[in-house]
Formats: C-alpha cells, sequence, structure tokens
C-alpha cells in the first residue's frame, strides 16, 4: 500500500472497513477528517476490530453521537487566543499554530472540530507575520510550541524559514515541537526536516505522540534517531484511550519502548471530552489506579506526569493519585504496593 487513505471507499478497498459500512462512514468523514498513512495501515490487524492501532484512526459510525459533557473546544483554546495562530495560557510559552493539518487523524483528537486538510486553519503570510510580531512584543515568552495540526507536515522550506523568524526574537530559548510525524509517517522525518528544524540556535525539544509500543516500529526508531542525532530533546506525550493503553502493562511496555529509544516518558494525557468521542473515555479514578500501578513495577524512567486539561480552559494539572495523604493530625503515605503508612509529625 503506498498511499494514504482518505475516504470510507479507499479503506473499504483496503480491507480496513467492511463494504457494508462505507455509507454509514461518509456521514463521519463529513464531519472529521480521515488520513491513514501506509506506516499506519500497515500496522493494523483488519480481522480484530479491538485492534489498538486500528482503534486510533479507523472511523467509527459513534463519532457522530456527542454526549451532553463534549465541547468543541474542550481545553478552552480560544478564549487564550489574542490572534489567529496563537494561544497564550501560560505567561512564559506559548502555542503557534501555522497549520492544522496532520498526517493521520485521531479519531479522539481534542482538536477534531478544527483539524483537518487545506487550508482553513493554516496561517495566512499576514497572519503569521502578526503572530510573530505579537511574540517579539512579549518578552516573557522563554518557549515557542508549534502544535497543530502537526507543524511537521509543513515542507522543510517553509519550517526552516519559521524556525529562523523565531530564533529572530531574542527571548525565546526554546522551541518545543508537537507531531506525530514519527510514528504516523517516520520516512517523512528525513535530513531536510531535521536540519530545517535543528539548524538555529533554538534549544529545540521534540514532543512526540505515541500510544501504543507497536507504533514504534523501526522505521519510526529511525527517525527519532534522526532527530536525536541533530540534539533534539525527546520527550513523549501519550493519551490515555480506552481499549488502546488503558492496562498497566501496555502502558509500561510503551514507556519502557520509549525510554530505549532515549525518548523520555512527559505526559501521560488524561483524555479531553472532544465530541463523539466517548468511546475512548476513562475515568480519573481509573487513570489513577493505572499510574499507581506504573509506580514501583516500572522504573522511575518510565513513570509519565498523568495531566488533566481541565475543561474550559483552566490549564494542566498533575491528575495522578495522592501519595501522601492527611490523616487525624498527621500525613499517611501509601506505598507502591498499597500500604499505608503514618508519617513522623512535621515541626
Ligand atoms: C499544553 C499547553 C502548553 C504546554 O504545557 P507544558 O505543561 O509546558 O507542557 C502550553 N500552552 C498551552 C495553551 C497548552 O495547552
Ligand atoms: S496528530 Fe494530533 S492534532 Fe493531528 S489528529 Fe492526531 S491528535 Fe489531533
Amino acid at each position: 500500500m503506498t498511499k494514504v487513505l482518505h475516504t470510507p471507499a479507499d479503506l473499504v478497498s483496503a480491507g480496513l472497513a467492511p463494504a457494508g459500512a462505507a455509507a454509514e462512514l461518509e456521514a463521519v468523514a463529513a464531519r472529521y477528517a480521515i488520513a491513514v498513512t501506509p506506516a499506519v495501515a500497515a500496522l493494523i490487524n483488519p480481522a480484530d476490530p479491538t485492534d489498538p492501532i486500528g482503534l486510533q484512526y479507523l472511523p467509527s459510525p459513534e463519532e457522530l453521537e456527542t454526549t451532553p459533557d463534549e465541547q468543541a473546544d474542550p481545553i478552552g483554546d480560544s478564549i487564550h487566543s489574542p490572534l489567529k495562530g496563537i494561544v497564550h495560557r501560560y505567561p512564559d510559552r506559548l502555542l503557534l499554530t501555522a497549520t492544522h493539518a496532520c498526517a493521520v487523524y485521531c479519531r479522539f483528537c481534542f482538536r477534531r472540530e478544527v483539524v483537518g486538510p487545506g487550508g482553513a486553519g493554516g496561517l495566512t503570510a499576514a497572519e503569521l507575520d502578526a503572530a510573530l510580531a505579537y511574540i517579539a512584543g512579549h518578552p516573557e515568552v522563554w518557549e515557542v510550541i508549534l502544535t497543530g495540526g502537526d507543524p511537521l507536515v509543513m515542507s522543510p522550506r517553509r519550517i526552516g524559514d519559521l524556525v529562523r523568524r523565531i530564533a529572530d526574537i531574542p527571548h525565546v530559548k526554546i522551541l518545543r515541537v508537537h507531531t506525530r510525524l514519527p510514528v504516523a509517517e517516520p520516512e517523512r522525518v528525513n535530513e531536510a526536516l531535521v536540519n530545517a528544524l535543528s539548524g538555529s540556535r533554538l534549544r529545540l525539544a521534540v514532543g512526540v505522540h505515541v500510544n501504543h509500543a507497536r507504533e514504534l516500529t523501526p522505521a519510526a526508531d529511525a527517525a527519532l534517531a534522526h532527530l536525536a542525532g541533530a540534539g533534539a530533546l525527546l520527550l513523549s506525550q501519550t493519551v490515555l484511550l480506552r481499549g488502546v493503553n488503558d492496562r498497566v502493562e501496555i502502558l509500561g511496555e510503551l514507556m519502557r519502548a520509549l525510554v530505549e529509544r532515549g525518548v523520555r516518558p512527559y505526559y501521560l494525557h488524561h483524555p479531553d471530552p472532544a465530541p463523539g468521542t466517548a468511546r475512548f473515555r476513562v475515568s480519573l479514578a481509573e487513570g489513577q489506579a493505572l499510574v499507581r500501578g506504573l509506580r514501583g513495577r516500572y522504573s522511575g524512567l518510565c513513570q509519565p506526569t498523568y495531566v488533566l486539561d481541565i475543561p474550559g480552559g483552566f490549564g494542566k494539572v498533575p491528575a495522578g493519585p495522592a501519595w501522601i495523604e492527611p490523616s487525624g493530625t498527621g500525613l499517611t503515605a501509601t506505598d507502591p504496593w498499597g500500604g499505608t503508612h503514618v508519617l513522623p509529625d512535621e515541626a
């Protein structure tokens, strides 16, 4: 298979959707973008409807059902957007969304109402000028986070140009890029792209979105090695998803696979209530039990921070279990195996 699958008919002809489902999936496709790259398609077992890779990318009629708690903008990007392309919620860092296209479209995406192919979400030259002027006018911005969409779907030439213009703003020290490309279309993380990203004075950090160890194929390894070779600090971002990675062993194996490849586990995201994503939802209590299970069984290197983006735009907060809690007049600590221990009084 050599082409990206974009339509229900494409999925049917690739054997990734039953022929009878095409008409029903057209309604989904009309609402939310579909893209399955050859690298991803090769990982999906079409005979298994519970395949953790297939679940992430193959559309389902369930996406047309929206529950009352779901929101088009679940983490409140728009209320912190002073102008198109910028989300500035924390003083020292901001998001710059130069494109809304991605190589693949994840069915649980928290920005699914805005991501998609075509120019709609991209910035015009004038809008990009304004966004860069905004950054230049805010000396408290230490870090620029390129996100989208997936910023690495832009051409190396456009990326290089953007990186140079950000590097021209003296108070910006760190360039962070959030991407799924190393697992979605690893062959595109080539020398030209890596040079475009890393060829400036900025310290480069790359947050790679990976949800299952099976996504870390030899081609993905090569993409990560390219980035690491250029001096990028590699971090992971994983979305906790029902049926995909909501088991301690699955998460633990993923974290190990990341560390083995030089990627530091960074965030485990509680799933955001984006429209039509109820089938992926895991409760906070379930998430906390998983995080408890990772501690003690897997190396400290394999412990991402479990975070909740408080719906409504109030920011990300650690959402892990409480290990130390008030009890009586003092504090009680819970160990990784469930034992509880009263702590000596503090002065
Ligand atoms: C997630 C996010 C960031 C990055 O947060 P970190 O905790 O630094 O990873 C920055 N800005 C916005 C608006 C975000 O949603
Ligand atoms: S790659 Fe990221 S932005 Fe694109 S669809 Fe997936 S989760 Fe959304």
